[in-house]
């Protein structure tokens, strides 16, 4: 698997999405955004960003302007990972707010704005009023992965923010079910592993 192949989006958050664009699904780590090419590609299957801004960007950057850009999205992940191995598994306390500046410095930035468009329905045309972006530079790319930080920090509880129980898994999710027992970033990787391990261990001791 290398970072080609799809992203992963397993955290039941995008935020922790973005968290998890570094994983090691089987042996080797993958970063899905370890350049600008592959932040374009990370950004275009989460659905971020929209593809023809994606292709007008990529087509008017300077060379190693989008690297550059992926570069502060590996920074801005690696400190929101902090953020959320340390405040996970308990409600989010107000003295965090504290460490969030760096992200409302980041959203600052933004150059959003409205318009009304036009959308058809079942029902007929409707007019929908509309949240746009302005996307002067790629690094403005960073922008909508903020919005989704931000978001997440207000809205998430974060006493169902997990890391998966896979013994060298990095992966983080909301778990959202009921009862709140979810245990793996996926039953097709930890889970299983963790079952046939389980396996091998009743067989041994019988
Ligand atoms: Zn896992």
């Amino acid at each position: 698997m290398d970072n080609h192949s799809p992203a992963m989006f397993l955290g039941d958050a995008l935020a922790l999405d973005f968290l998890n664009s570094v994983a090691t699904p089987v042996d080797t780590p993958v970063d899905w955004i370890e350049n600008g090419e592959a932040f374009l590609r990370w950004l275009e299957q989460a659905g971020l960003v929209p593809r023809e801004t994606i292709d007008s960007l990529r087509s008017q950057a300077l060379p190693g302007e989008i690297d550059k850009v992926a570069d502060q999205a590996r920074n801005l992940r690696e400190w929101f990972r902090t953020f959320v191995r340390e405040h996970k598994g308990k409600p989010l306390r107000p003295e965090a707010m504290g460490e969030l500046e760096q992200l409302n410095r980041l959203l600052e930035r933004d150059e959003g704005f409205s318009r009304v468009v036009a959308r058809q329905t079942d029902e007929g045309e409707i007019f929908e009023f509309q949240p746009m972006r302005k996307w002067r530079t790629p690094e403005a790319l960073l922008l909508p992965v903020g919005e989704e930080l931000g978001r997440f920090v207000c809205t998430e509880d974060f006493s169902n923010v997990k890391a998966c129980e896979g013994p060298v898994c990095t992966m983080l999710f909301a778990d959202h079910t009921r009862g709140h027992r979810r245990r793996w970033c996926s039953m097709a990787m930890c889970g299983n592993r963790a079952k046939q391990a389980a396996h091998r261990d009743r067989i041994r001791k019988a």
